[in-house]
Formats: C-alpha cells, structure tokens, sequence
C-alpha cells in the first residue's frame, strides 16, 4: 500500500495533513480525487501550479507572519499569558502548571517517533500544558499524522484543546466563517486526542478554548467553544470516507503523477481519479480551478443541490433539450423531465411578460 502510494506521488517526500486538510477533506467526502492524493501525500498546492491552474489558496505571508507573531506572544515565558487566560476562561483556581514542549526529541523529528513521545507525555497525570503534541488521526483507512499548531491542557485528568488564532475578536464578535472553521479544525484535534488518549470521549472536552486578538490590539482574548456539533459531522464524514485501498484497485498500473512529467502528462494522469466538483471546492481544494474547468458543462458544477434535482441528467446541454423539447424521456427521468419542462414554461412566460422600461421623452 505505502509502495503504490509512493509510485503515486513519483517518490518524493509526502505532504504532511493539519487540521486545516481534514476538515476541508470532509467537505467533498464523495471525491476519489482529493482522497486518493491526500492519502498519497501528493502537494496539491505544487500539482495544480505546474498543470497550470493555480488557486489563490492558503494565508496571505502577511497574515502567517502576524499568526507566528501572535502565537510566539501568547505562549511567550512557558506560555504564562496563556495559563491567566485560561484561569478566566474555565474559571480554574490554579496558581501554575507545568509546560512540556512536545516538538523536540532529541533532533529525532521523525512522526512516528514524535507521536510516541507525545502519546507517553500525554497519558501521563498533573496539569500541564502540552504544545505541539504529534496527533494521528485514521482517514480513508490510512494514518495520518497532524501537524502540530495547538496546545493541549490537562486539568483534573481532562484535556482542554487550545488554538491559537489571529483574526480579531471586535466587540465581542469574530467573523463567523473564520470561527467556524477554526472550530472544526479544534474538532479534529479533539478527535485525534480522544483516539489518542483511548480513554473515552470524557478525556478530552468537547469545550475548545479559542485565543484571538482583541480588537485593533494585539491583547489577547480567550472564548470557549462548543465542538459537540462539529464531532458529530466529522465522525460521520470520516467514516463515510471510501477506503483507499478500493480507489487505488480501480487506478491503471503504473499510474503516477511524478512532478518531473511534462504538465500535459500531469494533467492527464489525473484523468482516471474519479473527481466530484462542486462550487464548494473553490475554497476547500487547491485543484478547484482544474477541477471546474474539467467539469464545464456538467451539471455536478452548478452546486450539489442541482446535482440532487437533477439526478441522472449529467450535462447541462441535456437538460435544456429535455427542458425545451416534449420527446419522450426514459422512466428514471421522467419526474425531472417535468420539473424542468415546467420551470422553463413558467421562465417563458415571466420573460413574454416583462413590462419593458418606459423612455420619457425630455420636458420642454
Ligand atoms: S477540487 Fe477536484 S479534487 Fe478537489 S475536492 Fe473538488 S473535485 Fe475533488
């Protein structure tokens, strides 16, 4: 398997997962595509540049400047700021708590390594606070080790997730597609932790601890937050995930997407992973630009609710001659066929219907 995966990505090194992956992987659980590269460790990022679609991906180098920048500020001193935060965040009575920094194995960064060293760190007892512990977290039936960005604190023996993040909290309130994705970025965390820990869900709390800054300061402000909900969905999109053993058994042997290939050969090689484009990956893939300029013309491209009504009828072409025209259609696409004839019906008329603009003549 870590043979056919190698050849996959032309033996270079693979990618490392973080959070930000995992939570975008269950987004389009339904895409063979994105499962198989990621499994593989293929930089996406590098693949969609040389085929020629480059997509505007990933934080702005101002904006990781300034979340190095905050988070080296908030676990500054053995992460001091971060225990009086927390204190008034979970409302604990505690004068201080030891800090283990899980980066460094004595120079060994290998991830299985690292994440036994932090497996044994974790497990053991007293508050403390943990940062960049090696997380592993089953997807498509592959490991998957999680890069380190976040702190874990224990607390009368459970976990507290803590993220670190830097858009602003202003008044009271953030943006709320930022904080969404930060929480279910926290839920993969909690997640890998639980599994980690093995011992039950009551280890590690479904309350994450949010830092950010507040308002037009770099003062930071901590808000907890409630990932019950981001658990479940995550849960079940990982378990929906196709295993990839089975996707790698319908590939051509001998497939590989070597980056030394010519761009053209990339591109087509990525033809036999089965994609499943929707708008949506405009913003959670870095081959959304391939990914629609290929499914120009499908239905699946206008959106997953288009998908769903027009179930069977795969092109947009075929839905306007079975909308425009009154041939018979076969059984299964009978009830779409007269959603279709009728929405274009009702469109006709409002468009015969339009009251065209009146021009006034200028006043004398
Ligand atoms: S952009 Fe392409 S590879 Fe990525 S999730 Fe969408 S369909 Fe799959």
């Amino acid at each position: 398997m870590d043979q056919r995966l190698a050849q996959l990505r032309g033996n270079t090194a693979p990618k490392r997962h973080n959070a930000r992956t995992i939570a975008a992987l269950t987004t389009n659980p339904g895409c063979a595509r994105r499962a198989i590269l990621d499994s593989a460790g293929v930089d996406k990022d590098a693949l969609a540049r040389t085929i020629g679609f480059p997509a505007p991906f990933g934080q702005s180098s101002f904006a990781i400047t300034r979340g190095n920048a905050f988070e080296a500020q908030v676990k500054a001193d053995g992460c001091a700021e971060l225990l009086r935060l927390l204190r008034e965040t979970l409302g604990l009575d505690l004068a201080e708590a030891a800090y283990t920094n899980l980066e460094d194995v004595g120079g060994d960064d290998s991830q299985e390594i690292r994440h036994a060293y932090s497996a044994q760190k974790l497990t053991r007892g007293a508050e403390t606070l943990f940062d960049h512990p090696l997380l592993r977290l089953a997807v498509a039936g592959q490991n998957v080790y999680l890069e380190p960005d976040l702190v874990a604190f224990q607390h009368d023996g459970v976990f507290h997730v803590v993220e670190i993040k830097s858009f602003a909290v202003i008044d009271g309130q953030a943006d709320p597609g930022k904080v969404a994705a930060a929480a279910i970025q926290s839920a993969v965390y909690v997640l890998a932790l639980r599994r980690l820990l093995g011992r039950g869900d009551d280890a590690v709390s479904p309350d994450v601890v949010l830092v950010c800054p507040e308002n037009f300061s770099n003062r930071p402000v901590a808000t907890k937050v409630d990932v019950r909900k981001q658990l479940i969905i995550l849960d079940h999109q990982l378990s929906r995930l196709t295993r990839v053993e089975a996707l790698l058994d319908l590939l051509p042997p001998g497939l590989t997407l070597d980056p030394a290939q010519p761009p053209a050969d990339l591109a087509a090689a990525l033809g036999p992973l089965e994609a499943r484009y929707a708008p949506g990956c405009l913003s959670s893939c870095e081959l959304g630009f391939f990914c629609r300029e290929e499914s120009a013309g499908c239905t699946d491209a206008l959106g997953t609710s288009v998908r769903e009504q027009l179930g069977g009828v795969e092109t947009v072409a075929e839905a306007l001659r079975i909308a425009h025209g009154d041939h018979p259609v076969p059984p299964e696409e009978a009830e779409t066929a007269e959603v279709l004839r009728s929405s274009a019906r009702i469109y006709d008329d409002a468009l015969r219907r339009t009251v065209r603009p009146v021009v006034l003549a200028p006043v004398p």
